[in-house]
């Protein structure tokens, strides 16, 4: 009985392929797969004083509100705008919902 060939030639080409069209498409960030569901981040534009820091994809974080105890979503697409534009510090997770954020910031204003 033959022995199995363990590296495929055409499987490993077909790989090869595929990382190639994920790299093309800016899946694979610092040589990382991006999972399928997340959303590829740009570590240089990150505000980050730390390598090890760095977020390489963005998925979205479901969190409670400390004010009002209600769900919300940080989506993908905003933690990219807010670490990537805003240049938002990288620690930073969400708590505040964006009615108890808002309202935190006029009572700051109001104090003053
Ligand atoms: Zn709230």
């Amino acid at each position: 009985m033959k022995r199995k060939v363990s590296k495929n030639p055409i499987k490993k080409k077909r790989e090869e392929k595929r990382i190639d069209k994920l790299k093309k498409a800016g899946r694979i960030v610092k040589g990382v797969e991006i999972p399928e569901r997340a959303l590829a981040a740009n570590p240089d534009k990150q505000n980050c004083g730390a390598e090890y820091a760095v977020k390489l994809s963005y998925q979205d974080i479901q969190y409670i509100c400390a004010g009002c105890g209600k769900e919300g979503v940080w989506s993908a697409e905003q933690q990219k705008k807010y670490f990537e534009t805003q240049k938002g510090n990288i620690y930073n997770k969400p708590k505040w919902c964006y009615e108890c954020r808002h309202k935190r910031i006029q009572d700051k204003h109001e104090e003053k």
